[in-house]
């Protein structure tokens, strides 16, 4: 039995869910051509700190950075490193804040200058598979009505859908149950009620689905080394229409960077 957060809760997630989002649109407004992910990390965890918040993934199970930034085929995971992104490239920031004892977790994959229209439509379709599955999650639905709106969605375009992760509930716990994978069938696991809040996160491939983990034990590859998009929001389980918690607007509307 997975007991829905209070209303208190939800406000403290709340909180969390905007400092992640404003911390994306600081990242966002540092990607660019000859900047390293390191830098990207350093922004991030700089707004973090100074709007009082712990990087929640810096140390989680051994991470060594406040953000993962998964470049190209990289999924999930990637560590900021010297890698200087290039024109074309396209980078996934996904960060994590810790606040007043709760977690936020959200996640936005940006082009890097001028993408490719293949890769565009990739980004397009993983955001809006992402929107497909948050108009799933209402009350009296099932976990699998999610997943199978991200899944449909998806692959409708010829793109496949990562199985070995997915997204979670949250709260005093970054990973909390139930788990929220992206594809599935309808009608089928959890029920949805009122107040469970949950991270619903799309991993979405451009080519096949198959993904290997790296060396490091962390960076997880699409194993055709095609490019691969995700994006996470937080959602609160409502009845009629999920509330978001997170947005991508401090991103897309803030005027300066044009997505
Ligand atoms: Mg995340
Ligand atoms: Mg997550």
């Amino acid at each position: 039995m997975i007991k829905p957060k209070t209303e208190e809760e939800i406000e403290l997630l709340r909180e969390n869910a905007i400092i992640v989002s404003k911390t994306l649109a600081e990242v966002g407004k540092a990607v660019a051509p000859g900047v390293t992910t390191k830098q990207l990390n350093k922004v991030a965890e700089t707004f973090i700190r100074d709007n009082g918040a712990i990087p929640s993934f810096l140390g989680f199970e051994g991470f060594p950075a406040a953000i993962c930034a998964s470049v190209n085929d990289v999924v999930v995971h990637g560590f900021p490193s010297d890698y200087v992104l290039k024109e074309g490239d396209i980078v996934s920031a996904d960060i994590g804040t810790l606040y007043k004892g709760y977690n936020g977790d959200s996640c936005y994959t940006f082009p890097v200058g001028e993408v490719s229209p293949e890769t565009r439509k990739l980004l397009d379709v993983t955001k809006e598979s992402l929107y497909r599955g948050i108009a799933a999650a209402v009350a009296g639905a099932r976990i699998g009505d999610i997943g199978y709106a991200v899944q449909s969605y998806a692959e409708s375009f010829g793109f496949s859908v990562v199985r070995e992760l997915e997204g979670h509930g949250i709260g005093r716990e970054m990973h909390e149950n139930p788990g929220v994978p992206n594809y599935g069938r309808p009608g089928r696991g959890t029920h949805l009620v009122d107040g469970m809040v949950l991270c619903i996160e799309p991993m979405i491939n451009a080519g096949g689905r198959a993904v290997y983990l790296d060396r490091n034990g962390w960076a997880v590859h699409t194993a055709d080394h095609k490019n691969s998009a995700h994006y996470e929001l937080t959602i609160v389980v409502r009845k009629g229409r999920a509330e978001q918690l997170s947005t991508f607007d401090f991103i897309e509307k803030d005027g300066t960077i044009k997505f």
